[in-house]
């Protein structure tokens, strides 16, 4: 038994509806207005290019999230991995996409199980004996996986690189019990972050001319696939210009983060993803040479980008130059005074997906209110 009651003694400190300024921190915060301009700006662009859309929970592992998405035209999400999906589904969302190929067979059969309970789970497969798998899982349980032939348009990650292997898996898949082929799966992540407009549409129409050939060879075999899934924030306007893919599985652009704030969208401009989650954080001390430091560091943020930007009141007043494990150090912009102690202010994030694997809620805010928290139900789920 603890001694003192410790175990109430130690709740974590809750935030209470009001003002966003009045945090406990370090917390995620989601601002409401950018949010729902993000998910407007996305749902538009890939209705006026013809294209569906299933987002990528990988960048929100929220279930709410995605039930806005969905709101606004969204297929439903794909997810990167098994307990990503499975915490989703528990979350109350039932159409999902897992993305990637994987080899346990419990975690097919979990799949499988959440397949029976009702749950529209498609999977990607990239060799044959994983396809077996998932159809033996699906038959044992009376359920039915979508299936999408993953090929590899030039990330080197997941998927065949042939037309012959494309054609031979989808061969297999439309003759295995409990699988329905709805055809493939081409993500270019390479071309996601080339920051240059121009650059980044000669990548993407590289990849398109490697995933026409495979399409055609499909297409001549009888296998013509209904759904083409792939691109991402950074290519989604480009992705609608060779007419190949049939829905985009665009992520970040819910949140944004620094590394996509480099990234050119237009070439010559146009309308933008705003930066809709930041880390709030609270200044604790100043350090000998007179900045101020944070609560924040590595265990609030994921590092793998340029630094945050720091806003009080929604005005730039720095960056966070230096981050240990659980601190930051603020440089203020010219002419700024370190700030005071106790003062809460936004930052920026790096890299938003690794980020909010860091945080069970999201702090939403409408102004200058916290108005709801949501949970981030497949937090920590990279299994
Ligand atoms: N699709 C797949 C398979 C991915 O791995 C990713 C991200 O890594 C995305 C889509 C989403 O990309 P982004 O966050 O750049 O929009
Ligand atoms: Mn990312």
């Amino acid at each position: 038994k603890a001694l003192f009651g410790a175990a109430a003694l130690n709740e974590k400190l809750v935030n209470q509806p009001g003002s966003r300024a009045r945090l406990e921190t370090p917390a995620a915060v989601l601002d409401l207005d950018l949010f729902e301009h993000n998910i407007a700006l996305m749902a538009e662009t890939c209705r006026k290019a013809g294209l569906n859309l299933r987002p990528h929970a990988k960048s929100h592992k929220c279930a709410e999230i995605t039930r806005r998405q969905m709101a606004s035209g969204a297929l439903g999400n794909c997810c990167a991995k098994p307990g990503e999906l499975l915490a989703l589904l528990e979350g109350g969302v039932h159409d999902l996409l897992l993305s990637a190929p994987i080899a346990s067979p419990r975690k097919i059969d979990a799949l499988a199980r959440a397949a029976a309970a009702g749950g529209r789970i498609g999977v990607v497969v990239d060799r044959a004996d994983l396809a077996t798998a998932y159809a033996e899982a699906a038959q044992r349980h009376g359920a039915v996986f979508d299936v999408l032939v993953d090929l590899d348009v030039g990330l080197k990650r997941s998927g065949v690189a042939t037309p012959a292997e494309a054609v031979e898996l989808a061969r297999l898949v439309s003759g295995l019990g409990g699988l329905r082929y709805r055809g493939v799966q081409a993500y270019q992540g390479r071309v996601q972050h080339i920051d240059d407009f121009a650059a980044r549409r000669a990548a993407n129409q590289e990849m398109g001319r490697l995933l026409a050939a495979m399409i055609e060879a499909l297409r001549e075999a009888g296998f013509a696939p209904e759904i083409v899934s792939g691109g991402g924030t950074g290519s989604h306007l480009l992705d609608g210009e060779d007419q190949l893919l049939t829905e985009i599985q665009a992520g970040s652009y819910v949140f944004m983060d620094e590394a996509y704030g480099r990234v050119d969208m237009h070439g010559r401009g146009g309308p933008e993803f705003k930066p809709a989650l930041r880390i709030a954080v609270s200044v604790i001390g100043h350090s000998s040479l007179g900045f101020a430091i944070t609560d924040g560091g590595s265990k609030s943020f994921a590092l793998d980008g340029p630094p945050p930007r720091v806003f009080l009141n929604g005005e730039l007043v720095g960056r966070i130059e230096w981050c240990g494990d659980e601190f930051g150090r603020i440089l203020p912009s010219d002419g700024q005074a370190a700030l005071p102690i106790g003062t809460v202010v936004e930052c920026t994030v790096p890299h938003c997906d690794p980020t909010i694997n860091l945080h069970d809620i999201l702090h939403v805010v409408r102004g200058a209110d916290l108005v709801a928290q949501w949970p981030v139900e497949a937090r920590g789920r990279a299994d």
